[in-house]
């Protein structure tokens, strides 16, 4: 038995979004990246592992189907408008006895297991919540979309890009979401910090990144080789 009565582990991993930047003829969940869905891709990592009792996919309503026959242990739901209201579809599906939820974006398809055990083990530890966080290679300033005026440059030591899975205590999620509903945003993280709980960050993973545009695709291919060859 995991620190802090942490016992029950389940993930929902989003994938209803249209994913129109990467301008293919499927949502992005479906697109194939070495012969198997970005979808097949993802759940691997939360259905093989060993802490993870159940999962729950959120899909365009379309794909309920679709989904079901690529990952036939998982719940399938139907997603919502935004990330976040497909986040509170699959909540709505977790089982009561479980303790700790995932959220995880099946963009970021080749999530590395050590990550997923990274954000547990900082809720066995304690933390209501935890997210993978990455350095910003970047130089970065502040821009005015408006005018088109540059600000200052931030300093990127300060800044760190957010990652999935995020993992919460499922009390401290389901309140966020109760909470956070009129609220918009674009991670669960977010919605944790406005109720004042506490957010662990830990060690991220380049091969989390987010597949987005259609040049993420051709990383994915050499990731994909990698994983399969470790
Ligand atoms: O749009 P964005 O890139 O932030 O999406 C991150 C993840 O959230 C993706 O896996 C996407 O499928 C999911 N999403 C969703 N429902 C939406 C929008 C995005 O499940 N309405």
């Amino acid at each position: 038995m995991a620190a802090n009565g942490l016992q029950t582990v389940a993930a929902i991993l989003v994938a209803a979004g249209a994913g129109e930047r990467l301008g293919a003829d499927v949502p992005k969940a479906f697109v194939h990246v070495a012969g198997r869905t970005l979808l097949e891709h993802a759940a691997a990592r939360f259905v093989n592992h060993p802490r993870v009792r159940d999962v729950v996919v959120a899909v365009p309503a379309k794909y309920v189907a679709d989904a079901g026959r690529h990952v036939p242990s998982a719940s399938v739901v139907v997603g919502g408008a935004t990330r976040q209201q497909s986040v509170a579809a699959g909540l709505a599906q977790i089982a009561e006895d479980v303790d700790a939820v995932l959220v995880h974006d099946v963009a970021r398809a080749f999530v590395p297991v050590d990550v997923i055990d990274r954000v547990l083990a900082a809720l066995d530890a304690g933390a209501d919540g935890a997210v993978p966080v990455v350095a910003v290679t970047d130089t970065i300033r502040t821009y005015d979309p408006t005018t088109g005026e540059l600000g200052g440059v931030v300093d990127r030591n300060q800044l760190r890009a957010m990652q999935t899975p995020q993992g919460f205590r499922r009390a401290a999620l389901a309140e966020a979401h109760e909470r956070g509903r009129s609220t918009q945003v674009t991670d669960d993280v977010a919605l944790l910090e406005a109720l004042g709980l506490s957010v662990a960050a830990v060690p991220g993973d380049e091969r989390a990144f987010k597949i987005t545009v259609p040049l993420d695709l051709a990383l994915a291919e050499v990731v994909a080789a990698q994983s399969d060859a470790a």
